[in-house]
Order: C-alpha cells, then sequence, then structure tokens
C-alpha cells in the first residue's frame, strides 16, 4: 500500500496499480525502456494490472518479465470494461495510468487517474478525466514512489 496525504483532499491510501499498455507502458508494441524494473519495484507495495485491448497482440510477451496481472479486453465498450475492472478493485483504492479515449472513465473514476503523453499522444477526453498529466511513464510511476511531487501539483 502507497499512502498519501494532501493538504486539502482525502488521505489517498492506493493499493492497486491499473496501467493500459498502448501508449502507456509501450510505442508501437514495445515496451518502453526502464518500465519492467521500475513496476518490479513498485510491485512491492501495489498489485500491478495491465488492461488493454492489445492492439498488437503481444502484451503477454512484453511484459513477461514483469510481476503483473494481464487483462485482454474485447472490442465491445472499452471504457466500460477498464472502468469495471477498477470497480471490481474499489475506485478507491487504484492509481489508473493511461492515455486513451477508453481509459477515460477509468482515469475519472480511480482514486488518481495519471494521464500519459508520450510519443503516442492523448485523447482529450482522457486527458480532460485525469487529476494529473505527465509526459512520460517513468516520471509518472517516480510520483508513487516520491509522494511529495504528488502532493505539490494536487495540493489545493
Ligand atoms: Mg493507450
Amino acid at each position: 500500500m502507497i499512502n498519501i496525504m494532501i493538504p486539502g483532499a482525502d488521505e489517498l491510501m492506493f493499493r492497486n496499480l491499473v496501467l493500459d499498455f498502448n501508449g502507456t507502458l509501450a510505442v508501437d508494441g514495445k515496451l518502453l525502456e526502464g518500465v519492467a524494473d521500475k513496476l518490479n519495484a513498485l510491485s512491492s507495495s501495489l498489485d500491478i494490472h495491465v488492461v488493454t485491448a492489445d492492439t498488437f497482440g503481444n502484451v503477454k510477451v512484453q511484459m513477461k518479465k514483469v510481476k503483473c496481472k494481464i487483462k485482454i479486453l474485447d472490442e465491445t465498450d472499452q471504457q466500460l470494461q477498464k472502468l469495471g475492472y477498477i470497480a471490481q478493485l474499489g475506485n478507491d483504492s487504484v492509481v489508473a495510468i493511461g492515455n486513451g479515449k477508453n481509459d477515460a472513465l477509468m482515469l475519472k473514476h480511480a482514486a488518481l487517474g495519471i494521464c500519459m503523453i508520450q510519443k503516442e499522444g492523448a485523447s482529450q477526453e482522457s486527458m480532460m478525466a485525469a487529476d494529473v498529466i505527465c509526459n512520460n511513464i517513468l516520471d509518472a510511476l517516480d510520483m508513487l514512489t516520491n509522494p511529495l511531487r504528488l502532493k505539490a501539483t494536487l495540493r489545493k
């Protein structure tokens, strides 16, 4: 668990990290350098889940060295499938990270939603739904292990 006190807001108590794959952890279907090590380091404090449409059909191979659960979505209404996934974990226990339109609802309803831009860009809907927007997944993951950064960004 990761606890973060944000002045002027409820205490955040994260147990789960739920991530989109393409555009978030990967570009063009390839896991970005440095991501596997950071996720494995975070896996001692958070359960890690990758929820993806698996556009390139390779998420299981790309994530094989990462301690995580993988959920591959079917084609219909992926926003609702991602939202349903975090709901069964408990929205308040979830940090969600994603970049696409199908991430918007989970970013909005998670305790903390982080929208990624990176190389693929972010959907406008997801940017508006998120609490924090980051350029780079390594920066986003570092925020979870350096809570003072998050505190500085989110304090009222
Ligand atoms: Mg994506």
